[in-house]
């Protein structure tokens, strides 16, 4: 049964993502600088996302990863250059459109 579910998981991987030439998948590149902790300073918080953000920019797949973290509403993490706060902005302005 464990490994049912784990199958599913893999399964709802984007196929974007298992591209190999994605610019958070390079050499050198944190992954969990896509996924900043909140410690309590704003201002971090922004400089670390927007870090980030400069190497989505960079990333073949920029387009898809953004329409993608839109598509399933992720909440967390800078996905296409997207921040979680660009993200609901974007989500509220096509809801009110
Ligand atoms: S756009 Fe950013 S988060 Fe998405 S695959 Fe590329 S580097 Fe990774």
């Amino acid at each position: 049964m464990k490994q049912r579910a784990s199958y599913q998981l893999f399964a709802d991987i984007p196929p974007f993502l298992r591209r190999h030439d994605l610019a958070c998948r390079q050499p050198g590149v944190d992954p969990a600088a896509f996924f900043p902790a909140a410690d309590g300073s704003p201002e971090r918080q922004r400089r670390a996302e927007q870090a980030a953000a400069g190497i989505c920019a960079g990333c073949p797949a920029v387009d898809e990863c953004a329409a993608w973290a839109l598509a399933t509403c992720q909440d967390h993490g800078v996905w296409g250059g997207l921040t979680p706060a660009d993200r609901q902005r974007i989500r509220a302005r096509r809801a009110a459109a």
